[in-house]
């Protein structure tokens, strides 16, 4: 008999995580040089092989979904 090796999956693994942030964009005369900043907005960070920290902007909150809203053609005759 022998032992089942510890098979090393790859797949289906996390990507990182997400992080709620907000940023200064370094304006003297804007409100958020006192205040919390702008935003929030949403980053995704991992970590790379060296494992280094990687921050990749998604969007601002709250994410709005990318696509297109269907308007109502005008109808009638009036
Ligand atoms: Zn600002």
């Amino acid at each position: 008999m022998t032992e089942p090796a510890p098979a090393e999956s790859t797949a289906d693994q996390p990507t990182g995580w997400t992080e709620v942030r907000r940023v200064r964009c370094g304006k003297p005369t804007c409100r958020c040089r006192t205040g919390p900043g702008h935003g929030p907005y949403l980053y995704q960070v991992w970590r790379d092989e060296q494992g280094h920290r990687c921050t990749r902007y998604l969007g601002p909150l709250p994410l709005v979904p990318n696509g297109n809203r269907q308007r109502a053609e005008p109808g009638g005759t009036g």
